[in-house]
C-alpha cells in the first residue's frame, strides 16, 4: 500500500507537530510504502532529508519561487499535482498546521486530487482489506467499500472510505526517534515545470486571499482582580451571573453588503455585523448524510447558480471540512477562524489571529464569494470548566472527583461543569487529548474557567479566551495566565482544593 504523508516545516523550521502524528500513523500501518511529501522553501530539503531516517524510503520537495506565498488554495493545487503523479492509495495530512493553522490543506487537497476524505482522525481502526469490517450502508447491507479505510474521528464516530483516500490527523502520535543505525532516504526535489504546474495557479499569484495588514493582539487579556480563597465561590456566582448578561458584541456596519449567505444559524451575530440580507442555508437541503464531499458538490453548483457575495460558516468540524472542498471546487478564497468582520459595501474585511493568536491579521479575497468560517464555540459546552494544567499533578484524580461531585450538586440549579487540561497537563499523560484546549487542542467558551496550575502560554490562551469569566489558580504571581483572568488566587491548589467545595 502506497501512502503519502504531507508535511510542513513551520515558520520556526520545526516539523509541524501534527503533521508529526501523521508520518508515526503512517509508519504504525503494516506493509506501508511511506513517502514523504513537502512544498516548501530550499532548507525544506534538509528536514526531509533527516525524516527519511524514520522509514520514508523516498521524500518529495516541492521547491520553486513560483509556490511561494500560497494560501491554502494554491497549496492545495501543487500538492494535487505531486499526489496525481505519486498516485497512493492513502494520503495522511496533519489536521491543521501551527503557523497557518487553517486546517484547510487536507479538504482542499482531497478535492483536487480526488481522495475520498476523513477529517479529525483520532484513531485508524483497520487499512487496506477492509475484511470483516465491510462497510454496508445499513439499508441493504450493500457493500460500499472493500479496500480502503476506517477511523474513528473527533466525535467519536467510526467512518470508512474506499481508496484513494485523504484523512487528516489529531496529535494523536508522538513521532519515533531514529535508530542509531538508521540510514537516510533519497529526496527528490520537483520545481513547477516537473509538476507540468498552472503557474497562474501557485503561489502568491494563485492564491485569492490577501494579508492588508497586521496588527499586535492584545485580545483575551484582562485586568485580574485578585481574591482571597475565601472568595473563590463568591468570584465563580459572579462569573454565572454575568453570563446571564453576556452578548455577543454586534457593532454594525455602516454600509452594509448585500447577499451575504451563511450555512447555519452559527455564523449569525457576524453575518448580522456586515449585512441586511442574509440568507441561511440549510444543509440538509442538499444532503441528509455527514458526508462533506456530496454537500460540497451540490452546495457549489447551487452557489454557481445564485452568485452570493459571501459565504460564512461556522467552525465546528463539519463545517470545517465542508467550507474547504466548497472553495476548492468554486476555486474562491476561504479564511479560516475569523473573530471579527467589516466591509466598507462593497468589500469583506476578515480579520484573523494568526502565530499562535499573538498577531491579528486583516485579509481580503480577490474572488467571489469570499467565505470565511468565523469562530464560534465548540458544542457541548459546560458552564464551569475546571482546566487543569502540569502544576495540579499532585492533585489530578482529587480535581476529577470534586468536578463530578460537583456537577452532581450543581445539576438542580441545570448547571454543568466539566473538566479540560492544558497541553502541559496531556504531554504529561495526566490529562487525554480531547481535554486539551488550545491552538492544537480545543476552544471552549464557559461561563467560568478556571484555569489550575496553567502557566498561561499563548497556545493554550488561543483555545479559551472567549469564556466568559476566567479565573486562575497559580503560586506564581508572575504567571502570565493572570494577565488573562479576571481573578486570580495566588496559591497552590493543594491549598485552594476545599474552597472549591460547594457546601
Ligand atoms: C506549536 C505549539 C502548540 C501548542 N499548543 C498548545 C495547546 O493547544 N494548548 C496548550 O495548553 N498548550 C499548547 N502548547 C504548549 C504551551 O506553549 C505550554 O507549554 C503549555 O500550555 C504549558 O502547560 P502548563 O501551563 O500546564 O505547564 P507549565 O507551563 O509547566 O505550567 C505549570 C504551572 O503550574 C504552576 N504550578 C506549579 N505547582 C502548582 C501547584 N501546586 N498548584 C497550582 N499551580 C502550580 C506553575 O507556577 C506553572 O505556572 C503548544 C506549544 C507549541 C510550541
Amino acid at each position: 500500500m502506497k501512502i503519502v504523508v504531507c508535511v510542513k516545516q513551520t515558520t520556526d523550521g520545526e516539523l509541524n507537530p501534527f503533521d508529526a502524528s501523521a508520518y508515526e500513523a503512517a509508519l504504525r500501518i503494516p506493509d506501508g510504502e511511506v513517502i514523504l511529501l513537502s512544498m516548501g522553501p530550499e532548507r525544506t530539503g534538509e528536514m526531509l532529508l533527516n525524516l527519511t531516517r524514520l522509514g520514508a524510503k523516498e521524500a518529495y520537495h516541492l521547491c520553486d519561487k513560483a509556490f511561494a506565498g500560497a494560501d491554502t488554495l494554491a497549496t492545495g493545487y501543487t500538492l494535487s499535482l505531486a499526489i496525481k503523479k505519486l498516485q497512493p492509495d492513502l494520503v495522511i495530512c496533519g489536521r491543521q498546521t501551527v503557523d497557518g493553522d487553517t486546517a484547510q490543506t487536507g479538504p482542499s487537497l482531497s478535492v483536487m486530487a480526488d481522495l475520498n476524505l476523513i477529517t479529525n482522525v483520532m484513531k485508524i481502526h483497520a487499512v487496506g482489506d477492509l475484511g470483516s469490517n465491510l462497510y454496508e450502508d445499513g439499508t441493504d447491507g450493500t457493500i460500499l467499500c472493500r479496500n480502503g479505510i476506517q477511523c474513528e474521528d473527533r466525535d467519536g464516530v467510526l467512518r470508512t472510505v474506499a481508496f484513494p483516500a485523504l484523512i487528516t490527523v489529531e496529535r494523536i502520535h508522538h513521532l519515533r526517534l531514529p535508530s542509531i543505525r538508521s540510514k537516510r532516504g533519497t529526496v527528490v526535489r520537483w520545481t513547477a515545470q516537473d509538476l507540468g504546474a498552472d503557474l497562474t495557479r501557485c503561489g502568491t499569484q494563485g492564491s485569492p486571499t490577501r494579508v492588508m495588514a497586521s496588527f499586535t493582539n492584545a485580545e483575551g487579556k484582562r485586568k485580574c482582580q485578585y481574591i482571597p480563597l475565601s472568595q473563590l465561590l463568591e468570584a465563580i456566582e459572579t462569573g454565572l451571573e454575568k453570563e446571564k448578561n453576556r452578548l455577543q458584541p454586534v457593532s454594525k456596519c455602516e454600509t452594509p453588503l448585500s447577499n451575504v449567505w451563511m450555512v447555519g444559524e452559527a455564523p449569525r451575530t457576524f453575518a448580522e455585523s456586515i449585512s441586511d440580507d442574509i440568507t441561511v442555508i440549510d444543509r440538509e437541503t442538499f444532503t441528509t448524510e455527514y458526508d462533506t464531499r456530496a454537500f460540497a458538490e451540490k452546495f457549489a453548483d447551487y452557489v454557481k447558480q445564485h452568485n452570493p457575495k459571501v459565504i460564512l460558516w461556522g467552525s465546528d468540524s463539519w463545517s470545517k471540512a465542508a467550507a474547504p472542498q466548497v472553495a476548492a471546487l468554486l476555486q474562491t478564497g476561504l479564511c479560516a477562524d475569523c473573530t471579527a468582520l467589516e466591509t466598507d459595501g462593497d468589500t469583506l474585511f476578515m480579520y484573523r489571529p494568526a502565530f499562535s493568536g499573538n498577531i491579528i491579521a486583516k485579509i481580503v479575497c480577490r474572488t467571489e464569494p469570499a467565505m470565511a468560517t468565523v469562530r464560534t464555540m465548540e458544542s457541548g459546552n459546560a458552564d464551569i470548566v475546571v482546566s487543569v494544567g502540569k502544576g495540579a499533578k499532585e492533585v489530578m484524580t482529587r480535581i476529577e472527583a470534586l468536578v463530578a461531585e460537583e456537577n452532581a450538586k450543581w445539576r438542580e440549579r441545570g448547571i454543568r461543569w466539566d473538566m479540560a487540561a492544558s497541553r502541559g497537563a496531556v504531554d504529561t499523560d495526566l490529562q487525554p487529548y480531547s481535554r486539551q484546549v488550545g491552538i492544537t487542542g480545543k476552544s471552549v467558551s464557559p461561563a467560568v474557567y478556571l484555569a489550575v496550575g496553567i502557566s498561561g502560554a499563548v497556545h493554550h490562551i488561543a483555545g479559551m479566551k472567549q469564556s466568559g469569566t476566567v479565573i486562575a489558580i497559580n503560586p506564581d504571581p508572575k504567571a502570565p495566565i493572570f494577565e488573562y483572568a479576571d481573578y486570580g488566587v495566588v496559591g497552590t491548589i493543594e491549598e485552594v482544593l476545599p474552597h472549591l467545595q460547594h457546601k
